[in-house]
């Protein structure tokens, strides 16, 4: 760090993306991704797009905000579209929170909203969850700020009913209400069409998981035309060419190609099942998960020492050195083939411990 780093940044950690290495060839199933490659429709197009590069993108992505509104139901006028929801949730703390107004999210959710609270120098405030993992909703009621909810929450897996989301909006009258639905596809209940009820409340989504986008970072925030317009706001003050040109025609094939992602949605469910019925055939507890990743412990090992017997057996976990999560990893959701992998892998480290 030099002398003349702005002294905001410098008495917090960023954010530590799951690993990536290079060293050698690992099974990754540390950062949510999904398995299967984009669908070939999103390739095609992202090709056609490179041949046009030597233009700027369009900054209202009017292609793709067409496909989406009319798959979302909702107005071209309640879409805003970012480069990744990383920056549509970093556009959300900028514009709702502030001196008088911090941001409230759970103590275990998106490593992010910290991170963002931090960056936009803004207080926050971490409700507990129970003792079950879960979000309760009478908790918010009241609360002091700009509320985050990631719904299915991360990296539990557990979702909210889009009744208890509701309650929420009711329970807090003039506060905005984010909810991070990066994972909704895969479960869970989206609040998208109560956006029409309630002009405070803004839905996230991201490519990167369901969609198989991850590397070509894309975002959508839905919300009233008010909130976009604040939203777009910020956008048009620091980026209004946030999203590239190949990755908005990506996002169109990936939103066309209706056949091609609801087949491996229902893949990753199905493999879902499958591992959750493996770890708990041999010993574990696997929370309730609605995403394309488990949250699971079990007794006599600890996550790390879990981590670590999968990493040197070639595969990547995630695990979150926490007092409250010490005991898990986070698994993502891999092809078949990959969790048998994980599952030989497993019987391993078990075999070794006796
Ligand atoms: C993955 C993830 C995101 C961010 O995804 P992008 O790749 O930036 O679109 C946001 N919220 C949660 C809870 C996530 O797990």
């Amino acid at each position: 760090m030099s002398k003349y780093l702005n002294p905001r940044f410098g008495t917090f950690d960023a954010y530590v993306p799951g690993e990536q290495p290079r060293d050698r060839q690992y099974i990754k199933l540390n950062t949510n991704e999904n398995p299967f490659p984009p669908s070939p429709f999103a390739q095609r197009l992202a090709r056609q797009a490179a041949a046009e590069l030597q233009l700027y993108s369009d900054p209202e992505v009017k292609a793709l905000a067409s496909v989406a509104a009319q798959r979302l139901g909702v107005k071209e006028e309640n879409l805003i579209f970012t480069n990744g929801s990383d920056e549509i949730l970093y556009f959300a703390f900028l514009a709702f929170c502030g001196e008088d107004t911090p941001a409230v999210f759970p103590d275990l959710t998106y490593g992010f909203y910290p991170v963002f609270a931090r960056a936009c120098g803004v207080d926050y405030q971490e409700i507990p969850l129970s003792e079950n993992w879960e979000v309760i909703p009478g908790d918010y009621a009241g609360a002091d700020g700009t509320i985050f909810l990631a719904n299915p929450n991360a990296p539990t897996g557990i979702a909210l009913s889009s009744d208890q989301i509701e309650k929420i909006l009711i329970a807090n009258p003039d506060r905005v209400v984010v909810v991070d639905e990066a994972y909704v596809n895969f479960g869970g209940e989206t609040v998208v069409s109560l956006i029409q009820t309630y002009d405070r409340l803004l839905v996230t989504r991201t490519f990167s998981k369901s969609y198989s986008l991850a590397g070509a970072r894309l975002g959508i925030g839905i919300a009233s035309e008010g909130l976009i317009a604040d939203l777009k706001k910020i956008k048009y003050s620091v980026n209004p060419y946030n999203v590239n040109a190949m990755t908005a025609a990506a996002g169109v094939g990936a939103l066309l190609d209706r056949e091609y992602f609801e087949k491996n949605v229902e893949t990753i469910k199905e493999n879902r099942a499958y591992l959750a019925a493996a770890l708990q055939d041999r010993g574990f507890c696997v929370l309730p998960s609605e995403t394309n990743f488990l949250f699971v412990k079990k007794p006599g090992i600890s996550g790390g020492e879990l981590y670590r017997g999968f990493k040197e057996r070639g595969v990547l976990v995630r695990y979150f050195d926490l007092a409250r999560t010490k005991d898990f990893v986070r698994i993502s959701i891999g092809t078949k083939d990959e969790l048998d992998f994980l599952i030989r892998a497993l019987d391993q480290i078990t075999e070794a411990q006796k």
